[in-house]
Protein backbone atom coordinates (compact mmCIF):
# COMPACT_ATOMS: atom_id res chain seq x y z
CA UNK A 1 0.00 0.00 0.00
CA UNK A 2 3.18 2.50 0.52
CA UNK A 3 3.44 5.17 -2.13
CA UNK A 4 6.37 6.49 -0.41
CA UNK A 5 9.94 5.40 0.68
CA UNK A 6 9.83 3.45 3.39
CA UNK A 7 10.88 5.90 6.55
CA UNK A 8 14.60 5.07 7.55
CA UNK A 9 15.43 4.37 10.96
CA UNK A 10 16.95 6.83 13.08
CA UNK A 11 18.18 5.37 16.00
CA UNK A 12 18.47 8.90 18.08
CA UNK A 13 14.72 8.85 18.04
CA UNK A 14 14.60 4.88 18.85
CA UNK A 15 13.11 3.43 15.69
CA UNK A 16 12.29 0.35 15.93
CA UNK A 17 9.39 -0.77 13.29
CA UNK A 18 7.53 -3.73 14.22
CA UNK A 19 6.97 -6.06 11.21
CA UNK A 20 4.25 -8.20 12.82
CA UNK A 21 0.54 -7.40 11.76
CA UNK A 22 -0.58 -10.13 14.57
CA UNK A 23 1.05 -8.35 16.94
CA UNK A 24 0.15 -4.89 16.22
CA UNK A 25 -3.51 -5.64 16.00
CA UNK A 26 -3.27 -7.60 19.38
CA UNK A 27 -1.83 -4.36 20.59
CA UNK A 28 -4.51 -2.12 19.17
CA UNK A 29 -7.25 -4.62 20.49
CA UNK A 30 -5.91 -4.35 23.93
CA UNK A 31 -7.48 -1.26 24.80
CA UNK A 32 -11.67 -1.29 25.71
CA UNK A 33 -12.45 2.43 23.66
CA UNK A 34 -14.80 2.59 26.40
CA UNK A 35 -15.38 5.78 28.44
CA UNK A 36 -13.57 7.67 26.22
CA UNK A 37 -14.15 8.91 22.71
CA UNK A 38 -10.33 9.79 21.87
CA UNK A 39 -6.96 7.70 21.55
CA UNK A 40 -4.16 9.51 21.58
CA UNK A 41 -1.08 6.89 19.69
CA UNK A 42 2.65 8.24 20.69
CA UNK A 43 5.53 8.08 17.95
CA UNK A 44 3.28 5.68 15.40
CA UNK A 45 6.13 5.76 12.60
CA UNK A 46 5.03 4.46 9.55
CA UNK A 47 1.69 3.04 11.17
CA UNK A 48 1.91 -0.27 11.71
CA UNK A 49 -0.39 0.36 14.55
CA UNK A 50 -2.16 3.54 13.83
CA UNK A 51 -3.88 1.20 10.69
CA UNK A 52 -5.75 -1.24 13.15
CA UNK A 53 -6.59 1.98 15.56
CA UNK A 54 -8.26 3.69 12.20
CA UNK A 55 -11.11 1.01 12.16
CA UNK A 56 -11.90 1.24 16.08
CA UNK A 57 -14.99 3.14 16.93
CA UNK A 58 -12.79 5.95 18.66
CA UNK A 59 -10.82 9.41 17.15
CA UNK A 60 -7.54 8.57 16.71
CA UNK A 61 -4.81 11.12 17.44
CA UNK A 62 -1.03 11.07 16.58
CA UNK A 63 1.93 12.34 18.03
CA UNK A 64 5.42 12.03 16.20
CA UNK A 65 8.35 13.74 16.14
CA UNK A 66 9.68 12.58 12.95
CA UNK A 67 9.36 14.64 10.15
CA UNK A 68 9.78 11.68 7.51
CA UNK A 69 7.39 9.96 9.41
CA UNK A 70 4.66 12.45 9.29
CA UNK A 71 5.44 12.50 5.59
CA UNK A 72 4.91 9.15 5.49
CA UNK A 73 1.78 9.04 7.55
CA UNK A 74 0.06 11.96 5.52
CA UNK A 75 0.49 10.58 2.09
CA UNK A 76 -0.53 6.78 3.38
CA UNK A 77 -3.34 7.47 6.06
CA UNK A 78 -5.49 10.37 4.33
CA UNK A 79 -8.30 9.81 6.80
CA UNK A 80 -6.08 10.66 9.48
CA UNK A 81 -5.89 14.46 8.01
CA UNK A 82 -5.39 17.02 10.82
CA UNK A 83 -5.20 14.89 13.89
CA UNK A 84 -1.29 14.24 12.95
CA UNK A 85 0.38 16.65 15.66
CA UNK A 86 4.11 16.75 14.63
CA UNK A 87 5.84 17.49 18.33
CA UNK A 88 7.62 15.89 21.05
CA UNK A 89 5.32 14.12 23.27
CA UNK A 90 7.77 15.12 26.21
CA UNK A 91 7.02 19.09 25.66
CA UNK A 92 4.15 19.34 24.49
CA UNK A 93 0.80 20.98 25.77
CA UNK A 94 -1.64 17.80 25.84
CA UNK A 95 -4.54 20.27 26.75
CA UNK A 96 -4.21 22.47 23.26
CA UNK A 97 -5.70 19.44 22.00
CA UNK A 98 -7.60 17.50 24.36
CA UNK A 99 -8.75 20.44 26.36
CA UNK A 100 -10.28 18.46 29.23
CA UNK A 101 -11.51 15.49 27.48
CA UNK A 102 -10.75 11.61 28.42
CA UNK A 103 -8.53 9.95 25.94
CA UNK A 104 -6.55 6.74 25.79
CA UNK A 105 -2.32 6.54 25.55
CA UNK A 106 -0.94 3.84 23.49
CA UNK A 107 1.97 3.11 21.14
CA UNK A 108 5.04 0.88 20.69
CA UNK A 109 7.51 3.91 22.33
CA UNK A 110 11.12 4.73 21.82
CA UNK A 111 12.52 2.58 25.07
CA UNK A 112 15.34 5.68 25.43
CA UNK A 113 11.84 7.62 26.80
CA UNK A 114 9.71 5.20 28.04
CA UNK A 115 10.07 5.77 31.85
CA UNK A 116 9.15 9.62 30.77
CA UNK A 117 6.06 8.70 28.90
CA UNK A 118 4.89 6.50 32.01
CA UNK A 119 5.83 9.72 34.07
CA UNK A 120 3.97 12.22 32.25
CA UNK A 121 0.48 9.87 31.68
CA UNK A 122 0.56 9.77 35.84
CA UNK A 123 0.91 13.23 35.73
CA UNK A 124 -1.97 13.87 33.18
CA UNK A 125 -3.73 10.36 34.75
CA UNK A 126 -6.97 13.07 35.41
CA UNK A 127 -7.65 12.67 31.67
CA UNK A 128 -6.02 9.44 30.73
CA UNK A 129 -8.49 6.72 32.23
CA UNK A 130 -6.97 3.71 29.88
CA UNK A 131 -3.15 3.23 28.75
CA UNK A 132 -1.12 0.55 25.99
CA UNK A 133 2.04 0.39 25.14
CA UNK A 134 5.31 -1.11 24.81
CA UNK A 135 8.40 -1.17 26.86
CA UNK A 136 11.36 -2.64 26.80
CA UNK A 137 10.56 -6.53 28.62
CA UNK A 138 12.37 -4.85 31.93
CA UNK A 139 10.60 -1.80 32.23
CA UNK A 140 7.39 -3.34 31.49
CA UNK A 141 7.55 -5.97 34.12
CA UNK A 142 9.19 -3.61 36.76
CA UNK A 143 6.23 -1.80 36.37
CA UNK A 144 4.21 -4.52 36.95
CA UNK A 145 5.88 -5.93 39.78
CA UNK A 146 5.04 -6.04 43.30
CA UNK A 147 6.64 -5.37 46.77
CA UNK A 148 9.26 -8.11 47.84
CA UNK A 149 10.07 -8.56 43.96
CA UNK A 150 14.02 -7.39 43.14
CA UNK A 151 12.73 -5.06 40.35
CA UNK A 152 9.83 -3.04 42.41
CA UNK A 153 10.59 0.21 42.39
CA UNK A 154 9.68 4.08 42.31
CA UNK A 155 7.74 2.93 38.20
CA UNK A 156 6.08 0.20 40.40
CA UNK A 157 4.57 2.18 42.92
CA UNK A 158 3.74 5.73 41.35
CA UNK A 159 2.37 3.63 38.47
CA UNK A 160 -0.04 1.04 40.94
CA UNK A 161 -0.91 4.16 43.14
CA UNK A 162 -3.56 5.31 39.89
CA UNK A 163 -3.49 1.92 37.81
CA UNK A 164 -3.74 -1.24 37.94
CA UNK A 165 -1.26 -2.69 35.58
CA UNK A 166 -1.12 -6.00 33.33
CA UNK A 167 1.62 -7.07 31.87
CA UNK A 168 -0.26 -9.16 28.79
CA UNK A 169 2.74 -10.57 26.11
CA UNK A 170 6.53 -10.25 25.44
CA UNK A 171 7.56 -9.35 21.84
CA UNK A 172 10.58 -10.91 20.47
CA UNK A 173 13.41 -8.72 18.65
CA UNK A 174 12.87 -10.08 15.34
CA UNK A 175 9.68 -8.79 14.59
CA UNK A 176 11.20 -5.62 14.20
CA UNK A 177 13.22 -3.70 11.65
CA UNK A 178 15.94 -3.28 12.70
CA UNK A 179 15.83 -5.58 15.90
CA UNK A 180 16.33 -4.13 19.39
CA UNK A 181 19.00 -5.59 21.37
CA UNK A 182 16.18 -6.37 24.40
CA UNK A 183 13.13 -8.40 24.48
CA UNK A 184 9.60 -6.27 24.49
CA UNK A 185 6.83 -6.46 26.31
CA UNK A 186 3.43 -5.24 26.22
CA UNK A 187 1.93 -3.23 29.46
CA UNK A 188 -1.85 -2.22 30.10
CA UNK A 189 -3.13 -0.09 32.65
CA UNK A 190 -6.22 0.35 33.55
CA UNK A 191 -7.13 3.61 35.89
CA UNK A 192 -8.09 2.53 39.46
CA UNK A 193 -11.84 3.81 40.45
CA UNK A 194 -10.72 5.81 43.57
CA UNK A 195 -7.14 7.55 41.99
CA UNK A 196 -7.37 10.52 44.47
CA UNK A 197 -4.94 9.44 47.36
CA UNK A 198 -6.15 10.27 51.09
CA UNK A 199 -2.85 11.61 51.25
CA UNK A 200 -0.91 14.55 49.69
CA UNK A 201 -0.35 13.44 46.71
CA UNK A 202 3.34 15.97 46.16
CA UNK A 203 4.46 14.47 49.93
CA UNK A 204 4.08 10.63 48.29
CA UNK A 205 5.87 11.12 44.95
CA UNK A 206 8.67 12.55 47.18
CA UNK A 207 8.66 9.63 49.92
CA UNK A 208 8.75 7.12 47.18
CA UNK A 209 11.31 8.92 44.86
CA UNK A 210 13.28 9.77 48.11
CA UNK A 211 12.72 6.09 49.82
CA UNK A 212 14.15 3.96 46.40
CA UNK A 213 16.99 6.34 46.01
CA UNK A 214 18.82 4.02 49.08
CA UNK A 215 16.94 0.93 48.52
CA UNK A 216 19.51 -1.25 51.05
CA UNK A 217 18.37 0.88 53.80
CA UNK A 218 15.73 1.13 56.09
CA UNK A 219 12.71 3.95 55.82
CA UNK A 220 14.77 5.50 59.08
CA UNK A 221 17.70 6.25 56.93
CA UNK A 222 16.73 6.94 53.34
CA UNK A 223 14.05 9.78 55.46
CA UNK A 224 16.48 11.16 57.04
CA UNK A 225 15.82 14.37 54.97
CA UNK A 226 12.36 15.13 55.90
CA UNK A 227 13.21 15.79 59.89
CA UNK A 228 11.08 13.61 61.25
CA UNK A 229 10.50 13.60 65.25
CA UNK A 230 11.91 10.36 67.36
CA UNK A 231 8.21 9.43 68.31
CA UNK A 232 7.55 8.98 64.46
CA UNK A 233 10.60 7.67 63.67
CA UNK A 234 10.05 4.84 65.75
CA UNK A 235 7.06 3.24 64.26
CA UNK A 236 8.12 -0.12 63.02
CA UNK A 237 7.27 1.01 59.53
CA UNK A 238 10.71 2.61 59.37
CA UNK A 239 12.47 -0.36 60.29
CA UNK A 240 11.33 -1.72 56.67
CA UNK A 241 13.01 -1.29 53.48
CA UNK A 242 11.29 0.33 50.86
CA UNK A 243 11.10 -2.90 48.71
CA UNK A 244 9.25 -4.41 52.09
CA UNK A 245 6.06 -1.81 51.03
CA UNK A 246 2.92 -2.30 49.55
CA UNK A 247 1.22 0.86 47.53
CA UNK A 248 -1.15 1.24 50.44
CA UNK A 249 1.81 0.82 52.89
CA UNK A 250 3.56 4.31 51.06
CA UNK A 251 0.23 5.91 51.46
CA UNK A 252 -0.19 5.10 55.39
CA UNK A 253 3.77 6.10 55.68
CA UNK A 254 3.37 9.31 53.28
CA UNK A 255 -0.22 10.40 55.96
CA UNK A 256 2.17 9.77 58.74
CA UNK A 257 4.72 12.24 57.66
CA UNK A 258 2.31 14.42 57.03
CA UNK A 259 0.60 14.63 60.33
CA UNK A 260 3.99 14.21 62.41
CA UNK A 261 4.65 17.26 64.69
CA UNK A 262 7.87 18.30 64.55
N1 LIG B 1 4.96 2.63 16.38
C1 LIG B 1 5.89 2.38 15.27
C2 LIG B 1 7.25 3.05 15.51
C3 LIG B 1 7.95 2.65 16.76
S1 LIG B 1 9.54 3.40 16.92
C4 LIG B 1 6.05 0.90 15.08
O1 LIG B 1 5.65 0.13 15.94
O2 LIG B 1 6.59 0.49 14.06
C5 LIG B 1 9.22 4.77 18.00
C6 LIG B 1 8.57 5.96 17.30
O3 LIG B 1 8.49 7.05 18.24
C7 LIG B 1 9.34 6.50 16.11
O4 LIG B 1 8.47 6.70 15.04
C8 LIG B 1 9.92 7.84 16.62
O5 LIG B 1 10.10 8.80 15.59
C9 LIG B 1 8.87 8.27 17.61
N2 LIG B 1 9.34 9.20 18.65
C10 LIG B 1 10.56 9.21 19.25
N3 LIG B 1 10.61 10.16 20.19
C11 LIG B 1 9.38 10.79 20.19
C12 LIG B 1 8.83 11.87 20.95
N4 LIG B 1 9.53 12.49 21.90
N5 LIG B 1 7.55 12.26 20.69
C13 LIG B 1 6.83 11.62 19.72
N6 LIG B 1 7.30 10.58 18.98
C14 LIG B 1 8.57 10.17 19.21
Amino acid sequence: MANQHQVKAKKYLGQHFLEDETIAQDIADSLSFKGYDHVLEIGPGMGVLTKYLLKKDTTLHIIEIDTESVDYLKNNYLNLANRIIEKDFLKYDLNLVFEDKPYAIIGNFPYNISSQILFKTLELRHQIPEFSGMFQKEVAMRICSKEGSKVYGILSVLTQAFYDAEYLFTVPPTVFNPPPKVDSGVLFLKRKENYDLPCDEKLFFRVVKTGFQQRRKTLRNSLKTFNLSDNLKANIIFGQRPEQLSVAQFIELTSLIENDEN
